[in-house]
């Protein structure tokens, strides 16, 4: 095994510059993994364009990859050897406090790196901090005791399995937060990746109506979230989309609004607001806009709605995502649509989100 490990590092906005690390040593209750694919999603986007910290970050925090190297421990704990193939969770948590003892790693205060210096996350956590490798754009990262691997399902490649990421959001936000069911009536805001994992968690539990919306340059998003059972696709350029989605309701409005835009401002959520039913829906948000001028609290307290914050996914959330990879009821390989080697990390995380061809980007850190 090479002694040195070659990572793609971003060094500040706009920009990366491949590393070389020393191999870690591994502790009885540590690992490595060989990375095969890292997802790079709207988020990796974001920080790239406005790094949250100024110290050098190894990013990628949707990791698919190999344990090549696990010491006795660290197998016991885990339930894994050498040679699985495993979804890695970008969180480090405590094991110790009640989110952590529910699965809600997501929530754990040990991995929550805004109001913890020290917080250890994947693809956030600086390469300064030894032993560097916490980030999957990189051959290797290093697994320490408190790693959360999912065994990858017999059959899924690491490309696809990369997708477990949005897919296991889709499992959260939808079906565990809004309650998304059989019979539900569901608008899916922003055809992305996350968008089309959410419209097929909503199919797979039962939604009645899916109704998923994009702009001019989602033509060919629309076309696959069609595909993967959306009801009814609106271009929000081309067509009222309130309107629209009147006339498809009856006028009755959804039950479920999901907001999974990217740089949308501030119209999805009034438009998801008015679109849920007279009482009783749900909305889904994101915490793409800090604060939110003339935010229409009268309308969402008349209209009883229940607000929920997208907020990453639960071990269980992981589990059920990684299931569905494994049916062949979707045609998930329309979401895989790019792979990129580790040289081209840049140029990769500026394909998510750039021309309408792109849904889903992999890094394939030996490509
Ligand atoms: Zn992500
Ligand atoms: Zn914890």
């Amino acid at each position: 095994m090479a002694e040195q490990v070659l990572a793609a590092v971003r060094t500040g906005a706009h920009q990366t510059e491949l590393r070389e690390f020393p191999m870690p040593d591994i502790p009885e209750d540590g690992a490595l993994l060989r990375m095969e694919a890292a997802g790079i999603c709207g988020t990796d986007v974001k920080f790239y364009a406005k790094p949250p910290i100024d110290t050098p970050v190894i990013m990628g925090h949707e990791n698919i990859g190999t344990i090549v190297k696990a010491r006795r421990t660290f197998q016991e704990r885990k339930g894994v050897k050498e040679g699985d193939l495993v979804f890695v969770e970008h969180y480090l948590p405590c094991l110790q406090c009640e989110w952590c003892h529910q699965g809600d790693y997501r929530l754990c205060a040990a991995t929550d790196w805004r109001r913890n210096p020290d917080a250890r996350r994947y693809g956030y956590t600086t390469s300064n901090n030894p032993p560097y490798l916490w980030g999957g754009f990189s051959q290797y990262m290093y697994l320490p005791w408190n790693a959360i691997v999912h065994k990858v399902p017999r059959g899924i490649t690491p490309e696809l399995a990369s997708i477990v990421t949005p897919m296991a959001n889709g499992v959260q936000w939808a079906l565990f937060d809004c309650e998304v069911g059989y019979n539900s009536a569901v608008l899916v805001q922003g055809p992305g990746q996350q968008g089309l994992s959410q419209t097929v968690a909503c199919r797979q539990a039962g939604a009645s109506l899916i109704i998923v919306t994009g702009t001019d340059k989602d033509e060919a998003r629309l076309h696959v979230a069609r595909e993967l059972g959306a009801d009814h696709v609106i271009n929000v350029d081309r067509e009222d989309p309130l309107e629209r989605i009147m006339d498809i309701t009856g006028g009755d409005g959804v039950d479920v609004a999901l907001d999974c835009t990217a740089g949308g401002g501030t119209k999805p959520i009034p438009l998801g607001i008015d679109s849920l039913k007279r009482k009783g829906g749900t909305l889904l948000l994101q915490g793409e806009l800090q604060t939110f001028p003339d935010f229409p609290v009268g309308k969402v307290t008349n209209k009883y709605i229940t607000i929920k914050s997208a907020r990453g996914h639960n071990y269980q959330s992981c589990e059920l995502a990684l299931e569905q990879l494994t049916s062949d009821r979707f045609p998930l390989d329309l979401i895989t649509t790019h792979r990129y080697g580790l040289k081209d990390t840049d140029e990769a995380i500026k394909a998510v989100g750039a021309s309408e061809g792109v849904i889903h980007v992999s890094l394939m850190p030996w490509e």
